[in-house]
């Protein structure tokens, strides 16, 4: 089911920052074919509507608020879309792990890697505001020990790190700073 899109779209942003000069059109046609197949392979339906939202996810790697979305997507469609609507359709691409919440930003970003099950853990970059997954089972395997030393029972194990990425760290040499 659209392994070969899958294994391009993760080797280009698996775990890392996704590189600033990357082909994002590509990179989102991508994940809207793996999802696509993902949902075929369920059983579930990809609709007009959930796929729109996907792709307005899709348009970067920051992550998007779901008013954000509503605008985007009465700026396009030209008729009122109701809040409720948005959030049962977000709902859904999470469900299927096709969309990660960011709670710190209560905000919305697509999964690069959607096929395999994973935590769900974040480097966010405070400046360009992209946001990559941490891909370490380590860091959740540390978190159960700790919760279960403690007596802990983690309900939303959510791991979100705020920071600045790479690029926007390296000094600035007067080469154009894109975003
Ligand atoms: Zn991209
Ligand atoms: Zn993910
Ligand atoms: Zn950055």
């Amino acid at each position: 089911m659209g392994s070969r899109a899958a294994d391009q779209h993760a080797a280009g942003a698996g775990g890392r920052f996704p590189d600033p000069h990357h082909d994002h059109s590509a990179c989102s046609a991508g994940a809207l074919e793996v999802a696509e197949a993902i949902c075929a392979a369920r059983g579930e339906k990809m609709t007009a509507l959930r796929r729109h939202v996907l792709a307005i996810v899709w348009r970067g790697h920051r992550p998007v608020g779901a008013y954000d979305i509503l605008a985007a997507m009465q700026a396009e469609n030209g008729r009122k879309v109701a809040p409720p609507t948005v959030y049962r359709t977000l709902d859904f691409l999470r469900q299927q792990g096709l969309v990660h919440r960011v709670e710190s930003l209560n905000a919305y970003v697509g999964c690069p890697d959607p096929v395999r099950p994973h935590r769900v853990q974040f480097m966010i970059c405070s400046d360009c505001g992209v946001a990559a997954e941490i891909d370490d089972a380590r860091v959740g395997q540390a978190l159960d020990s700790a919760a279960a030393a403690a007596g802990f029972v983690p309900r939303q194990p959510m791991v979100e790190v705020s920071g600045l990425c790479a690029r926007c760290a390296a000094p600035r040499d007067g080469s154009p700073a894109q975003g």
